[in-house]
């Protein structure tokens, strides 16, 4: 019962951003996903420091999953401290 009940409120969140989704700016991954009244934009995470300050007025809703680049970047410094 209720199994194939959609829950609205998914609608409006995002989807977690993937290694597919790309920086509308610079096409590195994306960790910021900026919602405005006409659409939506992906920022990496330097791009959306950069662009914060002039979004902040015009979003409507900001995902930003920037905790993941640094969970990604530790597991990746692992490896090349590790390397000789
Ligand atoms: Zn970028």
């Amino acid at each position: 019962m209720g199994a194939t009940q959609v829950n609205v409120n998914e609608a409006f969140l995002p989807r977690h951003l993937t290694d597919h989704d790309r920086c509308d700016r610079c096409g590195s991954r994306a960790y910021v996903q900026v919602r405005l009244a006409t659409g939506q934009l992906l920022f990496c995470a330097h791009h959306y420091q950069e662009f914060e300050a002039r979004l902040q007025p015009i979003v409507t809703a900001v995902f930003d999953e920037r905790d993941r680049l640094h969970a990604d970047s530790s597991r990746g410094s692992a490896y090349s401290s590790a390397s000789p």
